[in-house]
């Protein structure tokens, strides 16, 4: 690797200027100007010290939902905590602890090899488990708020370790306590899960339900490994792998109106494609938005829009934040005018500093 990043013991301490272009799915350029590595609790005071000085810190899972700039100024602290603990095991479900720097996919397929289940449809989302508040991960049917306990945060102003029960995490869609207003006040070190021992398979989602996997079983038959294999196998034929084509994923929101703007909608636009949603308002699909507005395959310069999923920006290579928030720009612009609704960024939009 190509970065400076310090990884010995307690040197993580002493920040050092890092290349984070490879830090982030997206591929695009960035410096830091100083980057730390926490690999241990023991750390936490001392950094928790230095972050308090450096107010406007960032901290840094895998990558693969922010929006780097070319330079960063501020403290960055990459997280790199590992282990999984079990806590406890009751008849109706185990408490499982993971730190925040495991990987996330691994942590998936390795509970469902232990015969923990209820995190199957959440296979191969990247990340770290740390990340997975943040934005509360979501995929195929299945939230992360549904499986998760509680979060272990290191609480920035206070300089001591909280745990945050499911409630005080203040779950929506997308969205957390972690990533809105407390945003810089947490630095997330585990996370326990709640997984249910009376397991039953989620498969709500159209795409999953209709996998050929499920084709010839009874429902008896359907195991949490079927589910989670058929589930990589979608997001591997359907979204770009980061390592080939740098992408953050979905990179809009899919935008929640109300019942009453649906319908005017789709006096307009027959073919619109929509998800109701339980509190009566409506989630509409941003892909066919942007779709509709002409952007699939579009590419402009070294940034573009994926030509087979709309929701996707990709850098075709030696890109800058710049080139991508000008494109996210002008597709938000254009589907505003044609719908009369603003999409929001998924990924977090890192500032210089
Ligand atoms: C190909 C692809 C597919 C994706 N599919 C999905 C999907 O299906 N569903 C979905 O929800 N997301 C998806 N994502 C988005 C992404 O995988 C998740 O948001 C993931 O949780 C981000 O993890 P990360 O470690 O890369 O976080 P980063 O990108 O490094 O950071 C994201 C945010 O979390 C904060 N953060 C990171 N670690 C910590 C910590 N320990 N404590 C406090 N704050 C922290 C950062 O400051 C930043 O604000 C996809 C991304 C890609 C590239």
């Amino acid at each position: 690797m190509s970065n400076r990043l310090q990884q010995k013991g307690t040197q993580t301490l002493v920040p050092g200027p890092s290349d984070l272009t490879s830090f982030n799915t997206l591929g695009l350029a960035c410096q830091a100007d100083q980057v730390v590595v926490l690999q241990a609790h023991e750390q936490l005071p001392e950094l928790g010290r230095q972050l308090l000085q450096n107010t406007d810190f960032f901290i840094l899972g895998a990558g693969s939902n922010v929006v780097l700039p070319s330079q960063l100024a501020p403290l960055v602290v990459r997280v790199a905590l590992k282990g999984i603990d079990l806590i406890e095991e009751h008849s109706e479900h185990v408490l499982v602890a993971v730190a925040a720097g495991e990987n996330w996919h691994d942590w998936v397929a390795s509970a469902t090899a232990r015969g923990w289940f209820g995190l199957e449809n959440l296979g191969l989302i990247p990340g770290t488990v740390g990340a997975a508040p943040v934005q509360n991960i979501g995929a195929y049917g299945v939230e992360l708020c549904e499986r998760l306990h509680s979060v272990r945060a290191w609480q920035v102003a206070e300089q001591k370790f909280v745990t945050l029960s499911r409630e005080q995490c203040g779950f929506g869609y997308r969205d957390s306590v972690f990533k809105r207003a407390e945003r810089g006040q947490w630095l997330i070190v585990s996370v326990q899960f709640a997984l249910p021992k009376a397991w039953q398979p989620v498969l709500t989602y159209p795409e999953l339900k209709k996998h050929a996997a499920f084709a010839k079983l009874a429902a008896h038959e359907v195991s949490a490994q079927i589910v989670l294999d058929a589930v990589c196998d979608i997001r591997r034929r359907k979204l770009p792998d980061p390592s080939v084509l740098g992408n953050a994923g979905s990179f809009f929101k899919n935008p929640l109106v109300s019942s009453a703007q649906y319908q005017a909608l789709r006096a307009r636009f027959a073919e619109l494609v929509a998800y109701p949603q339980a509190d009566g308002g409506v989630k509409l699909a941003a892909g066919w938005l942007i779709e509709h507005c002409g952007f699939k395959g579009y590419r402009a310069g070294a940034v573009g829009v994926h030509a087979q999923q709309a929701l996707v920006l990709v850098n075709y290579g030696g890109a800058q934040a710049t080139e991508l928030l000008a494109l996210a720009e002008k597709i938000a612009q254009t589907v505003e005018q044609t719908f009369g609704v603003r999409l929001e960024i998924e990924p977090v939009v890192v500032a210089s500093g």
